[in-house]
């Protein structure tokens, strides 16, 4: 029997209680120090951290903060970590390092370190030893209790280092959201994998689902707030529902999802092989907010590593996902995960995941060299990659897919493709960008389309991972626009 989710809603007593003292605190301090109080966040790793800083960010102002992008001008600092890497704790470290001299100079500077790094004791036992100017830290499964972690930090004397999963799933979280028409929806939180490399089982604790009627309601509202790309968030979202009473697996969550109505395209990240159903397939095919694009880290190509990796799945298996996949959605684009230099990696290992790339023919990879984590299987096994093995393999397998991913995006052009746009090209002055259903991103030239609208773009030029293009029925649109402003 597994332990019981604990689920509660943020409004609950004990943090209304938290909120209501520091919003008092933060109304006494602006007048202190002539404005109110600021919260800067800073957030490492991945999407789910990005989704639980919006949060962090959102109970930050019901305290009464207002969020700033500036840390020297901050009165409450929050750092979410990310564990996945030595490199990202590294880079973690190092930031929270600088603000030791804000602290010296603005004594009540509150400074909390969040996220999966933290759960780690020989992190949090370093944090406590060698970092004395953070105040508290907090557990990726016990963000809700934010206010009531500052409030003890500010009341008693004591620094707060105590972290553990506390199993839980909190509703009804204020949020404060990075943007206005892309958005994350938490589905689950957890991993029951333990792939052998990895940290997040240990640090993210057991998987648990959030209610359907929850995820709904909250992908409704989105919806109903103008929201037009709204990604389900779940370290392996489809075993969604595994587990819970309700009986909703992941397949029916999506395509009651999809029954909503409104303009908008729903994406997922991430899922994992062993959990890749036809029936979640079919549903994709069906849908018609679902995007055309599935996330399915490989890993690695050779089924000796792969077990080593303690994966549940083979290359035969991965080639018959995708293969019903591409029958099912023949426009589906596929993205994937691949760790270059695990240990045991022998050269003839290396071309079985070459191989895999060629045969895969992933639109993109996300590719990472083996990180040993403290506490995982793999950190104790043997034969370890020499570093420079490692790079010039990383080297190897991205000169391979830039080939791969130059030859997909060369026959897409001449296509069409509905674009939600995100803004002015940060690269290309006078360019727009914007991401297509498989989430390609597509540049064309300014044609005043605002962030968050779509725009019907013709692709007539690619490189491996971007398409330029001009917006469909543009040129006529702006004669017609002449032409009517000549005759007023
Ligand atoms: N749940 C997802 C899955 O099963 O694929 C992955 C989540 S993890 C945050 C994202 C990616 O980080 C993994 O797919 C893997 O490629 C990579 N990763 C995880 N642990 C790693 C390690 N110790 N060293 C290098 N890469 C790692
Ligand atoms: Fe890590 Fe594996 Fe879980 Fe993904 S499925 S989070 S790689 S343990």
């Amino acid at each position: 029997m597994r332990e019981k989710v604990k689920r509660v809603v943020f409004e609950n007593p004990s943090s209304e209680q938290a909120i209501v003292y520091m919003q008092k605190h933060n109304a006494a301090l602006a007048v202190a120090v002539g404005h109110t109080p600021r919260c800067y966040v800073l957030t490492f790793g991945c999407q789910q951290n990005v989704a639980d800083s919006e949060k962090l960010a959102g109970i930050a102002v019901a305290m009464g903060y207002e969020i700033t992008e500036r840390p020297d001008e901050a009165d409450l600092i929050l750092v979410n970590t990310c564990a996945i890497r030595e490199h990202a704790e590294k880079r973690a470290l190092s930031i929270v390092g600088q603000f030791k001299h804000l602290k010296e100079k603005k004594r009540e500077l509150i400074i909390g370190v969040c996220g999966c790094m933290v759960v780690q004791k020989h992190r949090c036992d370093q944090l406590k030893k060698s970092y004395p100017y953070v105040d508290f830290v907090l557990a990726p499964s016990a963000l809700h209790r934010l206010p009531e972690q500052i409030v003890l930090r500010l009341k008693g004397k004591r620094r707060l280092f105590e972290c553990e999963d506390e199993f839980a799933i909190a509703e009804q979280v204020p949020m404060v959201r990075d943007g206005h028409y892309r958005a994350y929806v938490s589905i689950m939180y957890g991993c029951n994998n333990f792939c052998s490399y990895c940290i997040v089982p240990y640090v993210r604790g057991r998987e648990r689902s959030r209610n359907p009627e929850d995820v709904i309601g909250e992908v409704r509202d989105l919806v109903k707030r103008g929201y037009k790309d709204i990604t389900l968030l779940g370290q392996n979202v489809n075993s969604y529902g595994k587990g819970e009473e309700h009986g909703v697996d992941f397949a029916e969550l999506l395509a009651r999802l999809d029954a909503i109505e409104g303009d908008f395209v729903l994406r997922l990240m991430t899922s994992h092989p062993k959990d890749a159903t036809r029936r979640l397939i079919d549903v994709m095919a069906e849908g018609k907010h679902i995007a055309h694009h599935f996330h399915l880290p490989l890993q690695s190509g050779n089924d000796r590593v792969l077990m080593a990796m303690n994966r549940h799945y083979d290359r035969e298996t991965y080639l018959s996902i995708l293969e019903y996949m591409r029958k099912k959605i023949p426009d589906i684009a596929v993205t994937t995960d691949i760790i270059v230099a695990f240990p045991g990696e022998d050269d003839n290992a290396f071309e079985d995941t070459l191989s895999m790339l060629r045969i895969g023919k992933f639109d993109m990879i996300y590719s990472f060299i083996y990180s040993p984590r403290k506490g995982t299987p793999a950190a104790e096994m043997e034969n370890k990659v020499p570093k420079e093995v490692a790079a010039a393999r990383m080297e190897r397998l991205l000169s391979v897919q830039e080939g791969v991913a130059e030859r997909i995006s060369q026959k897409l052009v001449g296509m069409d493709y509905r674009v939600l746009c995100d803004g002015p090209s940060k690269t290309d002055e006078g360019m727009l960008s914007g991401r297509n259903g498989q989430n390609k991103i597509i540049f064309w030239p300014d044609d005043g389309t605002k962030a968050g609208e779509w725009a019907d773009i013709h692709v007539d030029r690619a490189t491996p991972y971007a398409l330029y293009g001009k917006r469909i029925g543009f040129e006529e649109e702006k004669k017609f626009i002449i032409k009517k402003s000549e005759e007023d």
